[in-house]
């Protein structure tokens, strides 16, 4: 709720005029600046999702929502350990780049419907595009994951971490588990920032924003690797 400073009316959160003397209540946002939301989402999320809600334009979206596609590519190629189909490990790169853009877009378009439908199913407010910034701002982590530990573990595992032979476990065991205990949290700090902008966009107590995002989730994430356990014969 945000109360009218002229009249004392308590409005919704997001409105930004007063719906009974049409003052003005709070700013107007009508774009996002990419890297101060994404510090904004890093320092204080709520406010970021407070600010992504109430811009008019949702910038940034796709691209966020590519580089999350990317991310998740790259994972399926260690998981699915694609390596020995490629001659060269910048070869496996610029294909598993080229496809996670492209898995991107479908995750913009799954993940926000899903969530949508979800949110809606229990009783929170607000527009679909509302739910794209969310999630695409709440992926925050996986980009940072890309810039930041993705290269170091390139430079430490080369094509050993798209191959089982040898696994990459047993070249630097120490080193393999703290990467893949880096890129869980990252995943996990994503799955809560999901949280924080159901809670705030939406409306919906915490309990109500953790089945949306969980739910969100594994249905998307689930329909996703039904999918590529059949596509990845063709890579
Ligand atoms: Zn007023």
């Amino acid at each position: 709720m945000v109360t009218c400073g002229v009249c004392k009316t308590d409005n919704d959160e997001f409105a930004i005029v007063c719906r009974n003397c049409k003052s003005y209540i709070q700013n107007r946002i009508p774009n996002l600046d990419f890297f101060a939301t994404v510090w904004k989402v890093i320092e204080s999320p709520r406010h970021a999702f407070h600010d992504i809600t109430l811009a008019e334009h949702k910038n940034y979206s796709l691209l966020l929502f590519a580089l999350f596609g990317i991310g998740l590519s790259y994972t399926g190629f260690w998981y699915f350990q694609l390596g020995s189909r490629f001659e060269s490990l910048l070869d496996l790169l610029a294909k598993a780049t080229a496809i996670g853009v492209v898995l991107g877009f479908v995750c913009a378009i799954l993940f926000t419907f899903l969530f949508d439908l979800v949110v809606r199913i229990l009783g929170g407010k607000g527009a679909l595009r509302n739910s794209l910034g969310i999630l695409a701002y709440a992926t925050t982590p996986v980009s940072l994951t890309l810039a930041m530990i993705l290269p170091i573990e390139l430079l430490s595992f080369g094509m050993y971490l798209f191959t089982s032979n040898p696994n990459p476990y047993l070249i630097k065991p120490g080193l393999y588990v703290a990467f893949i205990f880096f890129d869980s949290a990252m995943a996990l700090w994503a799955f809560g920032l999901s949280i924080i902008g159901a809670s705030v966009s939406k409306q919906l107590s915490m309990a109500k924003s953790f089945v949306a995002a969980l739910v969100t989730t594994l249905l998307s994430l689930g329909i996703l690797f039904l999918v590529a356990k059949d596509l990845v014969r063709y890579i």
